[in-house]
């Protein structure tokens, strides 16, 4: 019996875990249909990643891109919000353990996505910056920006250069759009608002494993995002990997870059409560499902998004972790459901809509299909796709204008430390 106080309903209950893309668009489906959706996340608020990178580097401030969970479901009665941590599935008693007590459900869906996924090397976990959560966003902005007071407070060069240095691991989007963002402040902000520090010492590093970067895209795009992060002055490193950090020294092979800044968007891996051992987990810790997202081992238990794993013959290592696929997932799952009986629900088809990433507040990179775009019309797309994408007009228009600002301007407003960040054994 659920200790949550959840009304009283006349349809079946489908608790739902994460508000994240998967979530809010499966939820959404489900407005005011013969279902009580009892949505649960432990923020109150759906996050839009994509743009993490630009609260990281002060472009935005955290609350142009998270929106409220109750506001966008205001007078929507049939979903229940509860912000709640989910610890545990007890699948045979059909409840959930929250850090605000159990809720049982009919239904259960897990859209609770991906976190950092450090493989295991447990001294990078501990000193270096995860970039998953808005918070993590945050603290990231806050530590360069400490660090590079404190770089200005000192005359010890060896001690500069290490605050100075921004160490970005993994050549994927975010590591991508991270560079180009911080290089550009470099390059139209830090002499100006840091002319007690020699601009020489401010560094960006890329450190990528693989051979290219961008390597989910096509070789023009890896190509053009390499040219365009060393023209801005990016330190790249390709083949390349991290093999330990003391929170004041990178290693890389025999190699060493001393910072203080280490921000890891290298991997992800799959997250979700203990109590699924029947679920078989595949790559990337995901819970493989059928191909209508049922998890497999459990009849009513069912993943969307990132944490989830179906294999088909167009997508043999499953579908890419990315939003348009969590959408995707959510809105057929719900489609489904809506439909009934089981024997009449249809098999998910991906439509890739392709991929997309900024380098640098002008260009971008775009793959559609063979089709390929880059430099402003790139990032034209990007931002249009962008705008489009972020829940709300007002929303929309805010982040919009403040585009438009900083297009013309290159000024980062938003370079402020509103929450101190200490880190772990660095002093
Ligand atoms: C920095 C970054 C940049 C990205 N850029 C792009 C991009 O440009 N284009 C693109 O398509 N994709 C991009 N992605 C990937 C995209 O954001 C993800 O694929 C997408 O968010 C997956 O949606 P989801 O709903 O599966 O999970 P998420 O959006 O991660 O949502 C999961 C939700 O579950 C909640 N949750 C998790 N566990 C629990 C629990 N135990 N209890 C309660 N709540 C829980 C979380 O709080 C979260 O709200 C990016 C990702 C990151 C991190």
């Amino acid at each position: 019996m659920s200790d949550v106080y959840i009304p009283p309903s006349e349809h079946p209950r489908i608790v739902l875990i994460g508000a994240g893309f998967a979530g809010l668009y499966f939820a959404k489906k489900l407005r005011n249909k013969p279902f009580q959706v009892v949505l649960i996340d432990k923020n109150n608020f759906h996050q839009f990643q994509p743009l993490f990178y630009q609260v990281a580097t002060s472009g935005l401030e955290p609350d142009a891109i998270t929106f409220s969970v109750r506001k966008i479901f205001r007078n929507c009665t049939n979903v229940i919000f509860r912000m709640a941590d989910v610890q545990r599935i007890d699948t045979e008693g059909q409840t959930l353990e929250t850090d605000i007590g159990t809720i049982d459900y009919d239904y259960l869906v897990l859209a609770t996505g991906a976190t950092n996924n450090f493989y295991g090397m447990d001294d990078v976990e501990a000193h270096s910056m995860g970039f998953k959560s808005i918070q993590e966003s945050l603290d990231i902005r806050s530590l360069v920006l400490q660090n590079l007071e404190k770089a200005a407070n000192t005359s010890d060069l060896a001690k500069k250069e290490r605050l100075t240095n921004i160490v970005i691991v993994g050549g994927g989007p975010a590591g991508v759009e991270m560079a180009g963002a911080f290089a550009e402040f470099h390059k139209f902000n830090f002499r100006g608002d840091y002319h007690d520090i020699d601009p020489g010492l401010f560094k960006v590093f890329l450190i990528e494993a693989g051979p290219s970067l961008l390597p989910a895209m096509s070789k023009k795009s890896s190509k053009s995002a390499l040219n365009v992060l060393e023209r801005l002055g990016v330190h790249v490193h390709l083949n390349t990997a991290v093999e330990g950090y003391d929170g004041q020294e990178v290693r890389l092979g025999d190699t060493r870059i001393a910072s203080e800044s280490l921000i890891w968007t290298a991997g992800i891996k799959a997250q979700y409560p203990f109590g699924l051992e029947r679920a078989a987990v595949a790559r990337g810790h995901r819970l493989t499902t059928d191909q209508f997202n049922k998890v497999q081992g459990y009849t009513n238990i069912y993943a969307i998004g990132d944490v989830a794993y179906m294999e088909t013959q167009a997508w043999p290592d499953g579908h890419p972790q990315v939003a348009p696929a969590a959408i995707q997932h959510g809105e057929h799952l719900a489609k489904n459901l809506l439909i009934g009986d089981p024997a009449r629900w249809k098999p998910f088809k991906y439509f890739d809509k392709g991929a997309l990433a900024t380098i640098g507040k002008k260009r971008a990179v775009m793959d559609v299909g063979k089709a390929h775009a880059k430099g402003f019309i790139g990032w034209f797309i990007w931002a249009t796709v962008h705008l489009f994408s972020i829940s709300g007009f007002k929303n929309r228009l805010r982040v919009g204008v403040n585009w438009i600002n900083s297009y013309f301007s290159y000024d980062k407003r938003n370079r402020l430390i509103i929450r101190k960040y200490e880190k772990e054994g660095v002093k």
